[in-house]
């Protein structure tokens, strides 16, 4: 036997056994920890309901605490599994309770959630992405252009901090879920994100995670055509529709996305979306000074909305610097809104919260008008 052969024989000292990638616990659903507990780690399916409990009833992310798991599973999962931390960056709050929040996420990206407390509800709109791809004009978030999707943890990661963030505002011991409400308004288009959108909804929707009710989660498109029946044949939650115009020449200029899905093809995909009991489609439309504004704005509308069971919701603008539009007086809201009551279609004027410390519609765009915080003066993380 010569050398070279005998030296086959010897322990490899070549390549590592590569690492295992990591799982985003977060991000999993039900069934998706079940899966991955039984498959991945060899344990009884029974503990995905435990596991479960702990990340999206409870909140918690430390395995050290789930203390009615074995450490050998806990090893087992800090091991293999991982998380993509919400860490609280920013926090501002109007002189009508709205809170902004700035989370950094573990990619040292910035995206907004906005809380928004009344007497009967407490809302939260929440982002799906990074910046936006959607480019509508009169919106601070279509300047930043998409960085990136949020993952359904990121975006259920929003809800758990701010219910963390009002227990310990309101001194609320235990694990109670304030938030009652839920707006897919924020950063991003949410159906430009659909796969992590209803991975995150059903997250949220679980009876052994948070349990919201789907009549109490809203999800707002621009009009992305093809996944608005999508989305009404793979949810359950309410839908509205980010109109803001009546021409499709007045909607392309200020929505980007009408040059693919003009007003027709909209409004076609919403009659035909599958409404469940007693549901109405909600129409928003941001009033622009003399743009969007005119008594035959009002007429159109009607128009387009008769016969449906919907409502529309104006929404006075909130002027950002250097965008061109303009915020409608208060007395022209009013009037458009009595034209629209006229012709038969349910309209309000909504509630701007948060005017004050850009939180409100079209305005979340990482803002932030403090100096820079000094260096290691970062607040405590809230999920990590
Ligand atoms: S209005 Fe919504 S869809 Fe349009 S750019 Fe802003 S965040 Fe994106």
């Amino acid at each position: 036997m010569t050398k070279s052969a005998e030296s086959s024989f010897e322990p490899s000292q070549g390549e590592p056994i590569p690492a295992q990638p990591k799982v985003d616990l977060f991000s999993l659903t039900l069934p998706d920890l079940q899966k991955f507990l039984v498959e991945e780690l060899g344990e009884k399916p029974f503990r995905a309901k435990q596991i479960y409990a702990w990340l999206h009833q409870k909140g918690l992310t430390d395995f050290d605490q789930m203390t009615d798991l074995s450490k050998a599973l806990r090893q087992k999962l800090k091991e293999r599994t991982d998380f993509k931390p919400l860490t609280k960056d920013l926090e501002q709050r109007s002189v009508d309770g709205t809170i902004k929040y700035r989370w950094r996420t573990f990619d040292g990206r910035f995206i907004e959630s906005v809380y928004m407390p009344s007497p009967d509800r407490r809302t939260l709109c929440v982002s799906t992405q990074v910046g936006c791809a959607m480019g509508c004009t009169f919106c601070a978030t279509g300047r930043l252009g998409l960085a990136r999707n949020l993952t359904p943890g990121e975006i259920v990661a929003q809800v758990h901090a701010v219910n963390r963030e009002i227990r310990i505002n309101e001194g609320i011991s235990g694990t109670f879920r304030p938030l009652t409400n839920l707006v897919f308004m924020g950063m991003g288009e949410p159906l430009h994100n659909f796969e992590n959108l209803k991975k995150a909804l059903t997250i949220l929707q679980s009876k052994e995670g948070p349990n919201f009710s789907a009549r109490h989660i809203t999800v707002s498109t621009v009009g992305l055509v093809p996944m608005i029946e999508r989305f009404g044949k793979e949810t359950e939650v309410k839908l509205a529709i980010s109109l803001n115009a009546t021409t499709d020449e007045q909607r392309s200029r200020s929505m980007p996305v009408n040059r693919k899905w003009n007003i027709a093809a909209l409004m076609e995909a919403v009659r035909k979306f599958p409404l469940r009991y007693g549901r109405r489609v909600t129409f928003e439309y941001v009033l622009l000074k003399g743009f969007n504004d005119s008594d035959e704005d009002a007429r159109r509308l009607i128009d387009l909305i008769r016969g449906l069971p919907a409502k529309v919701n104006l929404i006075p603008y909130n002027e950002n610097a250097g965008l061109g539009y303009h915020t409608v007086p208060d007395e022209r809201a009013q009037q458009f809104r009595e034209l629209l009551l006229k012709g038969g279609v349910d309209a309000f004027i909504r509630e701007n919260r948060g005017r004050d410390i850009a939180a409100a519609c079209g305005q979340l765009a990482n803002v932030d008008k403090r100096p820079p915080p000094a260096r290691g003066s970062t607040q405590p993380a809230v999920l990590s």
